[in-house]
């Protein structure tokens, strides 16, 4: 009987693993940055097999870490970025061309192009839950079948395979044995139908992806096949895949309608379970799969802010007001109370739910003795009342938030936290385990492995640091964030 649980925890910038017992505690990490291709303006990729190298290191790293061998692991569970686009030859298991990921923006054109034709966009919604946006795998792959030489008649004839990350990742990890995804990762594909739970053939066609390369979608806790003995010295079952956002609201317990989390690293990712209904946003947020378990979905309605902790990278690297991160926050506990400063950090447009992607940053509402602290603490204020927008238009949907469970880089700034209960008017909670998205990945493939019994047996696991409540009267909050709308509203584009 073995003793412990990989994740998989394969990022944006970095591959990761760690270790967990079976009661979820930490016993070992590896973690190795790769490089960023932006071969043109806008366009953003990753060598995939530079991917693979790389999670092959950390799992190593982490299970050095750990002192554990293959024989100690019981099972393997796999989160990963979202969206990013992998294809690749079924007998060579050669990507046929970089991986394009989330970020990269060489399909706008033709998704304006597409937004033109009639009811699309709102098909689109319908069907998947998602905007029409470069964001999501479609166009990305249609791309790479229509600019890598022969590739179309390739994947016509069977050839190649498609993947998100995870699957790329489940394929090297079983030898070519595997070609699945789960259902979050499905979901992000924008060729996915979250209703009835099936790739969708009308999508397909407009996107003009052939099915044969498609991976085959199971529950997040499901056989995903098993190691190729070589690669860790046994071959050990991989049992748990799920998509970084959903990853981490699993792993924060986010498993009742109505729970959320928030995760503030570079940018800021916040899920709300609705339940078993899918809530179609009027709004601009999206509806996604939270997990699927047993062939039941569950939903989630998610915002994404682009600039959370880079706003911070921005005033250390690019301002220089500040040496490290943390330093902001000894600053903004002397501002006081006016917070008549207000910075946008709209550097690369506005995320939900305004997705204003011309839209440019702004310090607005400076006097004469405004200085480095105030300049500071507005950026740490933005982050709140980015949230705060989040949260309002989730509320104009139609869903409650009460309390807000937060994890990421950032959330160790207690001045974030007390302000971000201030300005929702509502609890935050911080958790004793920050490492969410891997415990989420580990909770997952322990599902299925029967180290954790049910839902509940993980929900009671999740353990409070420390709770964060508003302190705020709504003159305040009212004055505050009328201050803060206002400066969005200048700074927004015309178009
Ligand atoms: P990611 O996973 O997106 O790389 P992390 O979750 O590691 O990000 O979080 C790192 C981010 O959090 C950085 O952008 C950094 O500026 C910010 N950050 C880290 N510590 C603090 C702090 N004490 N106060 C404010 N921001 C912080």
């Amino acid at each position: 009987m073995g003793k412990a649980i990989l994740a998989i925890d394969q990022g944006t910038t970095s591959s990761r693993a760690l270790v967990f017992d079976t009661e979820g505690k930490q016993l070992g990490l590896g973690q190795q940055e790769f490089t960023q291709h932006f071969p043109n303006n806008g366009w953003v990729e990753h060598d995939a097999d530079e991917i693979w190298a790389t999670t092959l290191a950390s799992c190593e790293a982490a299970m050095n870490a750990a002192k554990v061998q293959a024989e100690d692991i019981l099972c393997i569970g796999i989160t990963n970025q979202r969206e990013t686009t992998v294809v690749w030859d079924r007998s060579t298991g050669a990507p046929i061309h970089h991986a394009i990921v989330w970020q990269d923006r060489r399909t706008s054109d033709y998704c304006a192009e597409l937004k033109q034709q009639q009811n699309t966009v709102s098909d689109i919604q319908s069907k998947t839950g998602l905007l029409l946006d470069p964001y999501f795998s479609a166009t990305k792959i249609r791309w790479i079948l229509d600019n890598v030489p022969d590739a179309r008649a390739r994947a016509e004839r069977g050839e190649l395979a498609f993947g998100t990350v995870d699957s790329w990742l489940l394929w090297k990890l079983t030898g070519g044995k595997s070609h699945f995804t789960d259902a979050t990762n499905a979901s992000r594909t924008m060729l996915f139908n979250i209703s009835s739970q099936s790739w969708d053939e009308d999508l397909l066609s407009l996107f003009e992806v052939p099915a044969s390369v498609l991976p085959e979608v199971k529950d997040c806790a499901a056989d995903f096949g098993t190691t190729e003995p070589p690669l860790f010295g046994a071959s050990i079952p991989i049992t748990g895949m799920i998509g970084d956002q959903q990853s981490a609201a699993f792993g924060q317990g986010c498993f009742q309608k109505g729970t959320a989390k928030s995760t503030y690293g570079t940018g800021c990712f916040l899920l709300l379970n609705t339940g078993t209904d899918v809530l179609k946003s009027d709004n601009q947020l999206l509806s996604t799969v939270a997990y699927r378990l047993k062939g039941e979905p569950a939903y989630a309605i998610e915002g994404s802010i682009f600039m959370a902790g880079a706003t911070m990278q921005w005033i250390r690297d690019g301002l220089k007001l500040i040496d490290e991160a943390g330093a902001s926050e000894a600053l903004a506990e002397q501002t006081g109370d006016d917070l008549s400063v207000y910075l946008v950090p709209a550097f690369t447009g506005l995320g939900a739910p305004y997705w204003d992607p011309d839209a440019r940053g702004a310090l607005l509402g400076m006097t004469r003795d405004t200085g480095i602290k105030e300049v500071v603490t507005a950026g740490l204020m933005s982050v709140c009342y980015q949230t705060k927008d989040l949260v309002e238009a989730i509320a104009a949907d139609g869903a409650q938030l009460s309390t807000l469970r937060v994890d990421g880089g950032m959330v160790k700034n207690n001045y974030v936290l007390q302000k971000l209960a201030d300005v929702l008017d509502a609890e935050v909670h911080r958790p004793a385990i920050t490492e969410t998205t891997a415990l989420g990945a580990a909770y997952m493939a322990g599902l299925h492995q029967g180290v954790f019994d049910s839902l509940d047996a993980i929900a009671a696991k999740w353990q409070l640091e420390r709770a964060f409540t508003p302190q705020s009267n709504a003159d305040w909050r009212s004055r505050q964030y009328a201050g803060w709308q206002d400066a969005v509203a200048r700074i927004r584009s015309q178009r």
